[in-house]
């Protein structure tokens, strides 16, 4: 069996960490390339010791020389590079046959158009880069010959249950609609009123999944399904019209595609990232998580509520901004993660960051994007928008 050749971007978060954990189960399939991190130096050093990839890559110089410093009693061949550019070379170096693309955000989108456009297989978690640049990136997947698995759950649910080809590319002509499950998060039995005065660590307390602290404000706010009703748009070639979204407390479905002869299918298992992991990692076959088995005696009731639009404003905003089309979604994703980040600070209310999103995808009107660099520039505009016009009026 050839080798897969791995980068991880993202190796520090919730979802690194996990892949680390799946691909240490298979030595025999899997080598480590590269290993990148924003700042978590100690993760990332044990990472290095454990994995011994070719290259860590950090975002500034004096990260790195702490890196180096805690690895050279190692006496490894890891060398360690700094900056954005380094993201993108070790996205698209020869050696390299699968990025797992898991930085949070807006960061993670150059890398991982230059994996596409290297012809890598791309493993997905970044559900950002989708939102902002779908178009051109599934564009260039198809273009440079390169491979798209989705990572985030519900899509990797979608993906299991549609028809396609050896290499990968989905048959959607029998599908009449998906449907994304939601855990609703942990205000799913709050009121509008009870959310006035939410904290950080409340809104990252999540009831079923462990993730890294922006998703989990986004899946409190339901953004993060919002994001990923626009995902699946770019995924699987589906209108905004035949995507629903149901609320499943116990996540355990996970999604499911309902076709013209009426019949459903969807993935089920044990809310744990190293299942789709694993399901990316192996395809098309499979192999051990390290997940248990589901047992749906012992499990219970599976439950099913239609979403409150008013309680979860950004789930209606995301609809708006993918039926608007052009630049609303890269207005939307940036002005979130501004409201966010302002919110992780304490800088403004929890219910501020829904506002301030619907009041930048109201104000700002840009060219739809016809290259990376206007995407680029359109998320930079919005970033501005947001720091004049919302963010410093506050402090
Ligand atoms: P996280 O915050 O735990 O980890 C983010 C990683 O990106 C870290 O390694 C961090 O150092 C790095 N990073 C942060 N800012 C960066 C920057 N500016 N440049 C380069 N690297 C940077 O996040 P996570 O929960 O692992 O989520 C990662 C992505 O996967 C997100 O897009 C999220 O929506 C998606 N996702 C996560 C989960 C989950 O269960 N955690 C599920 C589905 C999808
Ligand atoms: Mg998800």
């Amino acid at each position: 069996m050839q080798k897969q050749v791995v980068t991880v971007l993202g190796a520090t978060g919730s979802i690194g960490c996990s892949t680390l954990d799946v691909l240490a189960r298979h030595p025999e399939r899997f080598e480590v390339f590269a290993l990148t991190g924003a700042a978590q130096v100690e993760r990332l050093v044990a990472q290095c010791v454990q994995f011994k990839p070719r290259f860590a890559v950090v975002l500034d110089e004096r990260v790195a020389q702490d890196v180096r410093a805690r690895l050279h009693p190692f006496a490894l061949n890891t060398e360690v590079l700094v900056g954005a550019q380094a993201l993108c070379d070790v996205s698209s170096a020869a050696e390299v046959t699968t990025v797992m693309a898991a930085i949070v955000g807006a960061a993670g989108l150059l890398p991982v158009m230059a994996a596409a456009r290297a012809g890598k297989r791309i493993l997905l978690a970044n559900k950002e880069a989708l939102v902002m640049a779908g178009g051109l990136m599934t564009a260039a997947v198809r273009q440079f010959g390169a491979q798209l698995a989705p990572i985030d759950s519900e899509h990797n649910a979608i993906y299991q249950c549609l028809p396609c080809n050896e290499r990968g590319e989905i048959d959607n002509r029998a599908v009449a609609s998906i449907t994304l499950t939601a855990s609703g998060g942990p205000f799913l039995k709050s009121s509008l009123s009870d959310l006035e005065h939410i904290t950080p660590d409340q809104a990252c307390a999540h009831p079923r999944w462990q993730m890294g602290r922006k998703i989990s404000v986004d899946s409190a706010t339901m953004m993060n399904k919002g994001l990923e009703v626009i995902e699946a748009h770019w995924l699987f070639g589906v209108p905004p019209e035949q995507i629903n979204v149901v609320i499943h407390p116990q996540s355990i479905i996970h999604s499911m595609v309902n076709y013209v002869d009426g019949s459903s299918l969807a993935q089920l298992g044990h809310a744990d990232m190293r299942v789709p992991i694993a399901h990316a990692l192996a395809w098309p076959e499979r192999i051990e998580s390290g997940v248990s088995l589901l047992d749906l005696a012992a499990q219970g009731a599976l439950e099913f509520y239609v979403p409150d639009l008013n309680k979860f404003k950004c789930l209606d905003l995301a609809f708006t901004a993918l039926r608007a089309g052009g630049a609303a979604p890269i207005v939307l994703n940036a002005a979130n993660e501004c409201a966010v980040a302002a919110f992780l600070d304490q800088r403004i209310a929890y219910l501020d960051i829904a506002r301030f999103n619907e009041m930048a995808l109201n104000a700002l009107d840009l060219a739809t994007p016809q290259t990376l660099e206007d995407v680029v520039e359109a998320d930079a505009r919005t970033r501005a928008w947001m720091n004049a016009h919302v963010l410093h009026a506050l402090v």
